[in-house]
């Protein structure tokens, strides 16, 4: 797989799963634009291990819910690097909670930066692809969106709506040769998981058939498979990493 020249964005780029995308997509040959929103250290730290790869990379600062930040965001990557060629819509928050004591601002929050945020990001970086009649687009949902999971309705609405978004979108952008796929994680461990009680890790561990919790680089090699020219095919799809918790 060979990303050389490619200019890919990476919202949530700074911890977590997004890092392991960007070092990916950068020792591919891309040169990246690592997004984050609240920890610059985080950022600077998925900079220095890009750039140690010998790749090219930048750090931009902004709110993926936040229509008019992503839309100047947008606007300054595509004059600076005069094009984007992968967009992947990572960033996510979780704010758990049983339905019947949910807060409705936590259901908002949840909306906001996990389904909106993404519409947003696709928005703005569809129109680029569009010009270029080249694109490839990467939506992290989650097995929570197909399976469900008691104590995330928000959370669980919200990727299980990125899928209808990548569906529709897909059959919008094909015809510009722009791919839009999503990738399902199961349980990974990243900061998002690792507050949960060990009973509670115990319990996800024994319904996992490969016996084993998937690390974020698992999910780079999908996201970096769907990047590339060997899923030129590919549109619409979802692909399932998690160990066969669930088998979609
Ligand atoms: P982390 O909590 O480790 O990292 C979240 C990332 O999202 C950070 O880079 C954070 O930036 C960024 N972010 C959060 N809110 C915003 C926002 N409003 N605008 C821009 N960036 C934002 O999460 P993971 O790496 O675990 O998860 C990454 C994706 O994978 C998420 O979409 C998550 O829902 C999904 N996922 C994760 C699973 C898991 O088991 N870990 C399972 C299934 C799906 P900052 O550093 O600045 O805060």
């Amino acid at each position: 797989m060979n990303l050389a020249g490619k200019i890919a964005v990476v919202t949530g780029g700074s911890r977590g799963i997004g890092r392991a995308i960007c070092l990916r997509l950068a020792k591919m040959g891309a040169k990246v634009v690592i997004n984050y929103v609240s920890r610059p250290e985080a950022a600077e730290e998925t900079k220095a291990q890009v750039a140690a790869l010998g790749a090219e990379c930048v750090v931009l600062k902004f709110d993926v819910a936040n229509s008019s930040e992503v839309q100047d965001a947008f606007k300054q990557i595509t004059d600076e690097c005069g094009r984007i060629d992968i967009l992947v819509c990572n960033a996510g928050i979780t704010r758990d909670g049983l339905l019947a004591r949910m807060k409705e601002e936590d259901w908002d929050e949840v909306m906001a930066v996990n389904l909106k945020g993404t519409f947003n990001c696709v928005k703005a970086g569809c129109r680029p692809m569009m010009k270029q009649r080249w694109g490839r687009i990467i939506i992290i949902t989650s097995v929570v969106g197909f399976a469900g999971n008691a104590g995330q309705v928000n959370y669980s609405a919200a990727k299980a709506g990125l899928v209808g978004l990548t569906r529709s979108t897909a059959r919008e952008l094909a015809s510009r040769s722009i791919t839009v796929n999503c990738v399902a994680p199961g349980y990974i461990e990243t900061d998002m998981t690792s507050e949960l009680p060990e009973a509670v890790k115990e319990k996800i561990l024994a319904e996992i058939p490969l016996g084993i919790l998937g690390q974020p680089e698992d999910i780079a090699g999908a996201v970096t498979y769907l990047a590339s020219d060997d899923a030129r095919y590919v549109t619409g799809q979802a692909i399932h990493v998690n160990g066969g918790m669930f088998m979609g």
